[in-house]
């Protein structure tokens, strides 16, 4: 079965990878004609682990091509999946603009009937108001499923082939039977249920795990004035299976390409329903605090911070992914600017910024970590990536300068260690550590 995949990005990509592994024959189309290019000379423009390799694979199995949105004229393949953007609109709702276009392209181009699947996450209620739209009466039938994705960057493949569940939804019981077996290689239970409750379960699940973060970054800063640890607290709570282990790691908080998003999504998508959704608002608002705590307490030691150096470690949104969408590190790397101090910049991963949101003259990029701290007063462990906890501390001590203050935003360094190398150690509600 021929199946097209419209955005290759993150999610794209991975579900060209994971359905040409399963023998589908896919085309994979973006409107971007530099990432086309590049996909076409093997090259993959995001930093996914092993996602190359199955790409590969598949190119060389001859299961997929790639192409821009103008070289196709027609779309004769049974099944479209859309996996463009949903961006964030300044009033927090979700921008829809890439998933209408991306309908009325199909339209404009079908010669038979076919099944959609919404794979980009759009608001509860979008599917059914689509349908509407521009599907219903159409010359062609066209079914419209939703199957939102829950794949995490840097493990997004994994994520592929070994779902917690996979959702379906749809008005049509052939449409969601056919899409089930899309998946049938792999071994996951599959919810079958409507269009507008299979939406709201990727919302209520992204919002949930972004409530227990911001929760157990309260209990952080419950830890800092009680004298507790954190870590230890959130070990305690999570050994609890009605709790879980996951997502109760503090911090200066979450960030990426959904969750804030989304989150700002399903907080408009209540106002404007006529639900006031205060916890959802309180996620936000100690979401945007947490972001904060670096600053504040690289003050506290360092006095005003107008031409202190500060190396910051980390620019992505977490390891495992050159995403640095609403990263919490440039939120701190513009508060330090706006401060006045001089900041240089390591990432394993992601080597450049869009310079232009900065003051240019007042960063340096480091070639690694000992060279990123040199003459430094202060570190901020931005992203828990694994060359930062396992970096030798000692060494990096005698190329900064006093105080030798390191703000673990992460609380992923041992602070025994970082102490007994001589610093003062600041974590995220790790008071005890001090
Ligand atoms: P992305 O920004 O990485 O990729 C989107 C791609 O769509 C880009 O390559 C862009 O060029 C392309 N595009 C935009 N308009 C187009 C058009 N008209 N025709 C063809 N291509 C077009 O986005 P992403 O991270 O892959 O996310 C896609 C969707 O999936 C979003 O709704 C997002 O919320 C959701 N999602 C993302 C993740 C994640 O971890 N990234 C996880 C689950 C769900």
């Amino acid at each position: 079965m021929r199946i097209m995949v419209i955005g290759l990005g993150y999610v794209g990509l991975v579900a060209v990878a994971g359905l040409a592994k399963a023998g589908y024959q896919i085309t994979g189309v973006d409107i971007n004609i530099k990432k086309i290019n590049s996909l076409n000379n093997g090259k993959i423009d995001i930093y996914e682990p092993g996602l190359k390799e199955v790409i590969d694979e598949a190119r060389l199995n001859q299961r997929i091509s790639f192409k821009n949105i103008a070289e196709i004229k027609n779309i004769d393949c049974g099944i479209v999946i859309i996996c463009v953007g949903t961006p964030s609109r300044p009033d927090g709702a979700a921008d829809l603009s890439q998933v209408e276009y991306t309908i009325e392209w199909i339209k404009e181009r079908t010669i038979n009937s076919l099944t959609i699947i919404m794979k980009s996450t759009v608001p509860p209620g979008t599917g059914e108001l689509l349908y509407k739209k521009y599907l219903a009466g159409f010359s062609y039938k066209i079914n419209y499923i939703s199957n939102p994705e829950f794949l995490r960057e840097g493990q997004a493949l994994k994520d592929w082939f070994y779902p917690d569940r996979i959702v379906i939804g749809g008005n049509n019981n052939k449409a969601i039977e056919e899409v089930s077996a899309l998946y049938d290689s792999l071994n996951a239970r599959i919810v079958k249920l409507d269009i507008t409750s299979a939406e709201l379960i990727k919302y209520a699940a992204n919002a949930f795990l972004a409530t227990k973060i911001s929760f157990i970054n309260e209990i952080a800063c419950l830890c800092d004035c009680l004298g507790a640890d954190i870590n230890s607290v959130a070990t305690g709570i999570g050994l609890d299976n009605r709790i879980g282990e996951g997502f109760l790691k503090a911090g200066i908080g979450y960030g990426g390409s959904c969750f804030p998003k989304d989150v700002r999504a399903l907080n408009f998508l209540s106002t404007i329903n006529g639900h006031n959704f205060e916890l959802l608002r309180a996620t936000i608002i100690v979401n945007s605090r947490q972001r904060l705590l670096p600053v504040q307490k690289l003050r506290s030691y360092l006095g005003n911070l107008v031409n202190k150096n500060i190396a910051v470690l980390g620019l992505t949104f977490k390891p495992g992914t050159d995403d640095i969408r609403e990263s919490p590190s440039l939120d701190i790397i513009r508060l330090l600017l706006d401060e006045g101090a001089n900041v240089s910049i390591y990432d394993p991963i992601r080597k450049n910024l869009n310079i232009n949101l900065f003051r240019k003259d007042q960063i340096r990029f480091g070639k690694n970590i000992l060279d990123t701290v040199k003459g430094t007063e202060a570190v901020v462990v931005a992203t828990e990536w694994d060359q930062f906890i396992d970096t030798n501390w000692s060494e990096i001590k005698i190329v900064m300068n006093e105080p030798f203050l390191i703000v673990d935003g992460r609380n992923c360094l041992d602070p025994c260690i970082i102490n007994n190398c001589g610093f003062i150690y600041s974590g995220i509600g790790r008071a005890k550590a001090h």
